[in-house]
């Protein structure tokens, strides 16, 4: 929006204007009454003196002719005569110049009315005079005189009589000037009194207005001006709302700059503030900056920046170049012959217009990042000590590779190494993957606590490492196991060869804690590219291999084979079946005899599972129950033996126990109690009628919570049996555990017995002490009537084996107690 501005320039001359009208105004007034004054001036001198002197030439003249015509009537001297006559005839001359003249100088009216009745007047008079010389020349003196006397003097006197009247009309005429002329000069006065006075005021009001309107306001605002120049930013700015000319303007400019210096004040505090930060920033940061411009001019350097390259501030130079500095300075502080490279490197990038990154070693061994970025304005550079960083780094890496315990390669490495393996073997380069299980580990950690058991993983892997090759690698793959990648160029003989030193070395004692202990172990290899060629593949192989030789006894290696694959397959695949066939009711539970060594008669019957597929061969135990172990299934089979065996059992003899296995993994379920409770109950079956048997291992996995469970199941009347005594590690300490009802000694050893003297001697305590504790002691697996004798004469209290029968179906059972046969084979 445009502002009208009513600008002091304008009304300054308005102002002006004013004036200079008023001045002229009084001009114009005082000239026009001094050109009245000069008229009647000119009137006077030019019309009414020289009238009245006419007039008066004219009386004179007139009485002068009178005289001379009176003269020339008396007088009767010729000479005289003649120059009366000529003087009369002057003044007749005369008198007619001066009537020219007066009528040349305009007449008023009445003045002509007068000069009229004068020139009539005189006429006559001069007509009686020369009438009475006419006389006086014919002689006639009397006559003459008297129309002299009479006549021609009464015109005469007429005539004068008008010269009187008109001189008196003259004065008058004069009079009446005079005073239009002494008026005229006082009016012309005034006005020149009053065009002062009007402009002197004018002046006054004018030099009033400039010293309030401009000067006063001028002064203020240039007094305040100052003040801000002078930077009071807060001095008070006159306010003239209402002014939109040059004062007003000043004014919105001046509060407008103190505005704008106000917030320059607040800015550049603000700036100081950030500046003091930025300052206090820089010196506290932990890095060291160095920023320089264009020409390599060092613009800042931090203290931080100094303390790292060990400089001293008062060593600063103006206008010193970073490159200097780094040549002259830094690179004396820099460690070897590479770091110098990197340095020069650093000042031809800079100087080719490039950044920069490289960590220098500096001698006190300290590791420094530098980083230089091209800024707009020239460079940043930024040193950092990572000294403590990489150290950590290094730190995670090794931990990320290591295993913290045993200090040998971890789980990860492995991964990225077979990923090496199966690179480096499809190069040609064959190499061999081994699992390593140890076989006590678990008891050890158990029964030793978990100190012992890291001594054991510590030692376990010193003696690897002494064991194995320098080329060859140990890894830690958790828990207690372990693996290692060898090279060799006859990889399957010397895989085989390293397998058994690792066995052999393994099998020597351990000290743990004071304590001797053996710990063996189990292996799997496979063999790179021969088994597999895929990282995941090589690890299963060698997995699958070491599966094998668990289960082959243990203490030993297993090569990879693609049979080894193929059962896994097979087990695989039955797996998926098992839940398919226990739907279609292809489980079946099965009873085999225990006898009485004493009466010859069943005592028991243990109820064992079988699994007869519809269109295959029978599926053994041996192989489905631990697969059923392994995937959780075996809680649905065992609930249903359980089930079954009672159902069966409730038909029997009061006086026959019926004997059911329970898996490790069943102890875990505490509904087992109930489960078992209810049961009984269901079918009617006194506790006392039914045995579980279970084996060590449930006292390994979970000893309180089984124990527990097992001894709430032995309040409520149910007997437990220790199956399968002397398969694993068979402690006898298991037997303080729980209040077992009876000890069921496997197979194996009553196999063992009539070849091995350390199996009888075993087997002999084991029964002795089962005596002393007077619990039944059954022996297992007793296939023929040698082996019978034998068991009878060592004090087992009950028998059980092919010798009686086999299991048997619940239908074939009633028959089988009927017979009596049976007795007489212990008998004989
Ligand atoms: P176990 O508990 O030791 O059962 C005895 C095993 O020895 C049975 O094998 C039986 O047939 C076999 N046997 C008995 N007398 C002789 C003999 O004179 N010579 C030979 N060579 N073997 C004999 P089976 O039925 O194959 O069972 C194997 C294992 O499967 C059982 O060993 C037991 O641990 C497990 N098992 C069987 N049924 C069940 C069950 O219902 N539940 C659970 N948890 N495990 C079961
Ligand atoms: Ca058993
Ligand atoms: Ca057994």
């Amino acid at each position: 929006m445009k502002m009208k501005i009513h600008s002091i320039g304008s009304r300054l001359f308005l102002a002006f204007a004013l004036a200079l009208a008023v001045v002229f105004c009084g001009d114009v007034f005082t000239f026009m009454e001094l050109r009245k004054t000069e008229q009647i001036a000119q009137l006077v001198t030019t019309s009414i003196v020289p009238k009245r002197q006419i007039w008066n030439d004219i009386k004179a003249l007139s009485n002068q002719h009178f005289v001379l015509s009176k003269q020339q009537l008396q007088t009767n001297d010729f000479r005289e005569l003649a120059r009366i006559k000529t003087a009369i005839k002057e003044t007749e001359l005369s008198l007619f110049v001066e009537q020219v003249s007066l009528s040349s100088l305009g007449l008023t009216n009445r003045e002509s009315d007068d000069y009229d009745a004068f020139q009539n007047h005189m006429q006559t008079y001069l007509m009686e005079a020369a009438t009475a010389l006419n006389k006086l020349n014919s002689g006639q003196y009397k006559i003459a005189y008297s129309r002299f006397d009479k006549t021609a003097k009464t015109s005469l006197k007429r005539a004068l009589a008008k010269i009187e009247s008109s001189i008196e009309t003259i004065n008058r005429e004069h009079a009446q000037a005079n005073l239009a002329h002494r008026a005229s000069i006082n009016q012309s006065k005034r006005m020149m009194v009053i065009s002062f006075i009007l402009l002197f005021l004018t002046f006054i009001a004018l030099l009033r207005w400039i010293t309030i309107r401009i000067s006063n306001p001028l002064l203020n605002l240039s007094s305040t001006l100052r003040c801000l120049t002078e930077g009071n930013y807060l001095t008070r700015i006159p306010d003239f709302p209402d002014r939109k000319d040059e004062i007003g303007v000043i004014t919105n400019a001046a509060k407008a700059y103190q505005e704008v210096a106000q917030r320059r004040l607040e800015l550049s505090k603000v700036v100081e503030r950030e500046a003091k930060r930025l300052d206090a920033v820089l010196s506290n940061m932990p890095v060291g900056l160095c920023i320089f411009d264009q020409n390599f001019r060092i613009i800042l350097k931090n203290q931080s920046f100094n303390e790292l390259y060990e400089l001293d501030q008062a060593d600063d130079q103006a206008n010193q170049k970073y490159c200097e500095l780094i040549g002259a300075t830094i690179r004396k502080n820099l460690d070897g012959a590479s770091e110098e490279m990197s340095c020069h490197d650093l000042i031809t990038k800079v100087r080719s217009n490039q950044s920069f990154a490289h960590t220098w070693r500096l001698d006190n061994g300290r590791a420094i990042s530098v980083t230089i970025q091209k800024t707009s304005e020239g460079w940043v550079s930024i040193h950092k000590d990572i000294t403590e960083r990489l150290n950590a780094e290094a730190k995670v890496l090794h931990m990320a590779h290591h295993d913290s315990l045993t200090g040998l390669f971890n789980r990860n490495l492995f991964a990225d190494t077979l990923e090496n393996v199966i690179r480096r073997a499809k190069d040609g380069e064959a190499a061999s993957v081994m699992v390593l299980d140890l076989d006590r580990f678990k008891s050890i950690n158990d029964t030793l606590g978990h100190k012992a058991g890291d001594e054991l993983l510590q030692q376990v892997a010193i003696r690897l490492q002494e064991v194995c090759s320098p080329g060859d690698l140990v890894f830690r793959l958790g828990g207690d196991e372990f693996a290692i990648i060898h090279h060799s160029n006859d990889i399957h003989a010397s895989s085989r060869t390293l397998a058994e030193a690792i066995l052999a070395i393994l099998e020597e004692n351990f000290i743990l804690e004071g304590q001797t202990v053996s710990a063996a172990a189990s292996i799997g290899i496979a063999i790179a590219p021969d088994h597999c060629e895929t990282t995941d593949g090589i690890y299963k192989a060698a997995d699958i291999a070491l599966y094998h030789a668990k289960n082959m006894g243990r203490k030993c290696f297993a090569m990879f084979t693609t049979k080894l694959e193929e059962d896994i397959r097979a087990k695989e695949s039955l797996e998926k079946y098992m839940l398919e066939a226990f739907n279609k009711s292809e489980f079946q539970m099965q009873y085999q005899p225990i006898i009485d060594t004493d009466s010859g008669e069943v005592r028991s019957f243990e109820a064992l599972m079988r699994w007869n597929p519809m269109d295959d061969t029978a599926v053994s135990p041996a192989l489905f129950i631990p697969l059923a172990e392994e995937n959780g299934f075996i809680n649905t089979l065992g609930e249903w033996a359980l089930e079954e065996a009672l159902k069966t059992a409730a038909n029997w003899p009061d006086d026959i126990r019926v004997a059911v296995n329970l898996s490790p993994v069943q102890l875990n379920d505490e509904t087992l109690y109930d489960t078992v409770s209810n049961l009984l109950n269901k079918y009617q079956v006194e506790p006392q009628r039914l045995e579980l048997e279970i084996t060590e291992t449930v006292l390994l996995d979970d000893n309180a919570a089984n124990i527990k469970l097992l001894e709430r199941l032995h309040d409520l009347g149910v007997r437990i049996a220790l199956d399968d005594f002397g398969t694993g590690y068979s402690s006898l300490s298991y037997l303080r555990m729980l209040p077992f009802d009876k000890i069921k000694v496997d197979r194996s050893f009553i196999k063992a017995m009539g070849n091995d003297n350390n199996s009888l001697a075993i087997v002999r305590a084991i029964v002795g002490l089962s005596r002393e504790l007077g619990i039944d002691c059954t022996a297992e697996g007793v296939e023929d009537k040698k082996r019978l004798k034998a068991i009878e004469s060592e004090g087992f209290s009950e028998v059980q084996g092919f010798v009686f029968s086999k299991a048997m179906h619940a239908d074939a059972l009633m028959d089988f107690l009927e017979m009596t046969e049976y007795r007489g084979r212990i008998a004989s």
